[in-house]
C-alpha cells in the first residue's frame, strides 16, 4: 500500500475540515428552526443573513430569490461528473431558513447548502443538464430587504423565446400595481459583417461574418429568456448591412444598449486573445486602437469612400456610436463584459481598448464592441468555430449585460422591479 504523501494527508485534513464545517452547518440548521444558534457573535454581528427563500420554475428558468440583509459578492463554479453549479456567496448567512423545492425543474435535480470557509454560504445546485447560473442582486424595493437572484436557464433556444413572449402578459400581472408602465430594456446585437462583406477569414476558410452571426443569435436567445430584458438584432441571417443602417435600427427600437460582436484579425498568426473596445476622444490607449484610427481618419481623407474589409468595420462602428455623456457607461460596461470574457477566453489586453476616433456623429447609446477571438490564430479559430465557445461568450456578454444592469437598472423598467 503505498505511503499517503504529505500533500494528500493536507488534502485530506481539508476535505475533512469542509466537511466537518458543512456538517456543523447543517446543525446549525436545524436546531436555528428551535430557536437555537451556534453562530459567533462577532461573526454574526458582521455577516449578511437570509430571511426567506423562494423558488419557482419560470417559462425559461428556475428561479430562486434569497430575501438578504444587504448586498452581497458571489463567485460561481461550474462542475462536471455529477453537473453541479455552485454559487459561493460572501460572508453569509442560511440560518434557519429552509431551501424549497421546485417540481418540475427541467434543470435542477435539488439545491444543497453548506459552509464555506468558515463565513460563505455555499450553494450547490444539483442539475439535469448544463446550465450556467444568472444572478443579479437587487436594491430593496418596499422593504428594507435587498434580494439575491438566481436564475438557472433551461436552455433551448426558439422555444424559450416564444414562450417567453405569450408568457409577458401574465408575468406582467404579477408584478405590483401600476406594473403596465415599466418596460423592458432593450439590448441591440450587432453580429458584423454580412451578406457580401466576409469580414476577417481565417485559415481554414472560416468566415467571421458566420461565427459573429452565431454568437449574436446564442446571445440574442439568453438576453430574451432573461426577464426585464429584451433583444434587437441588427441582422439575423446572412445579409449586408451597412453600417450606419446598424446604429439606425438599435435607435429605432430605442436600444439601451449596442453590442457589436466581432473576430480579430491580424497579420501576425500569433495575435490572439478576446478584446472589448469602446471610444474614446482621448487618444488611442493601445498601437491596434492607433492603427484603427488612422485607418478611420484616412477613410475621411479619401471623402468617406467604403472600404471593405473589418478594420473600417470597427471604426466606423464605434465611431457612430460615441458620445461624451455615453462613454463612461460604455467602459463601466465593457468592463463588466471584458471581466466575464476573461472567465472563458484568454484576453488580448486586460482593459477596455479605446481609441480616438474623431467624433463625427453624437451616438446616445453606450456601446461596446467585443472581439470575441483572433480568428487569423489558427487556434483560436478552431475554438471560434465549436458552438460551445460560441456559447460561453454569448453566456459571459449576457453575464456582463446583467452585471451592468445590477448596479445600474434604470428607474421604470422592469428589471428595476424584478
Ligand atoms: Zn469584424
Amino acid at each position: 500500500m503505498k505511503k499517503p504523501t504529505q500533500s494528500d494527508l493536507a488534502r485530506r485534513a481539508m476535505v475533512d475540515a469542509e466537511r466537518r464545517r458543512f456538517l456543523q452547518a447543517a446543525c446549525g440548521t436545524g436546531l436555528a428552526a428551535y430557536g437555537l444558534t451556534f453562530a459567533h457573535p462577532v461573526l454574526a454581528a458582521r455577516s449578511v443573513a437570509v430571511s426567506s427563500v423562494n423558488a419557482a420554475r419560470h417559462e425559461g428558468f428556475t428561479r430562486y430569490v434569497f430575501r438578504i440583509s444587504a448586498p452581497v459578492d458571489f463567485e460561481t463554479l461550474l462542475l462536471d461528473d455529477p453537473l453541479r453549479a455552485v454559487v459561493d456567496v460572501r460572508g453569509t448567512q442560511l440560518g434557519g431558513v429552509s431551501l424549497p423545492a421546485v417540481s418540475g425543474s427541467p434543470v435542477v435535480e435539488r439545491v444543497r447548502a453548506g459552509v464555506r470557509n468558515g463565513t460563505d454560504l455555499r450553494l450547490v445546485f444539483d442539475l439535469k443538464k448544463r446550465a450556467r447560473p444568472q444572478i443579479i442582486i437587487l436594491p430593496p424595493a418596499e422593504d428594507s430587504d435587498h434580494r439575491l437572484v438566481i436564475d438557472l436557464p433551461h436552455g433551448g433556444g426558439a422555444e424559450t423565446t416564444i414562450a417567453k413572449r405569450d408568457d409577458l402578459p401574465s408575468r406582467n400581472s404579477t408584478l405590483q400595481s401600476g406594473s403596465s408602465g415599466f418596460r423592458d430594456l432593450v439590448v441591440a446585437i450587432d453580429p458584423g459583417h454580412g451578406g457580401k462583406d466576409p469580414g476577417a477569414i481565417g485559415r481554414r476558410g472560416t468566415r467571421e461574418k458566420d461565427i459573429v452571426l452565431n454568437i449574436g443569435l446564442q446571445l440574442r436567445d439568453l438576453i430574451e429568456s432573461t426577464p426585464g430584458l429584451r433583444a434587437v438584432m441588427t441582422r439575423e441571417d446572412d445579409r449586408y448591412i451597412h453600417l450606419r443602417e446598424r446604429t439606425r435600427i438599435a435607435r429605432s427600437h430605442d436600444a439601451d444598449l449596442f453590442i457589436s460582436v466581432h473576430a480579430d484579425a491580424f497579420r501576425l498568426a500569433s495575435a490572439k486573445g478576446a478584446s472589448v473596445y469602446c471610444l474614446s476622444q482621448n487618444g488611442a490607449s493601445s498601437e491596434a486602437a492607433r492603427w484603427l484610427a488612422a485607418k478611420e481618419n484616412s477613410a475621411d481623407f479619401v471623402g468617406g469612400a467604403s472600404l471593405s474589409g473589418h478594420d473600417e468595420d470597427v471604426a466606423s462602428v464605434l465611431l457612430d456610436l460615441a458620445q461624451t455623456k455615453t462613454l463612461e457607461s460604455s467602459i463601466d460596461f465593457g468592463d463588466r463584459v471584458l471581466k466575464r470574457l476573461g472567465n472563458v477566453a484568454r484576453l488580448h489586453k486586460k482593459d477596455v481598448q479605446q481609441a480616438g476616433f474623431a467624433v463625427l456623429k453624437s451616438p446616445d447609446i453606450p456601446s461596446i464592441l467585443v472581439e470575441s477571438a483572433f480568428i487569423s490564430n489558427p487556434d483560436e479559430e478552431m475554438r471560434l468555430r465549436s458552438s460551445s465557445y460560441q456559447r460561453e461568450v454569448a453566456q459571459s456578454i449576457l453575464e456582463g449585460v446583467n452585471n451592468y444592469y445590477t448596479a445600474h437598472a434604470p428607474q421604470g423598467t422592469r428589471y428595476a422591479m424584478l
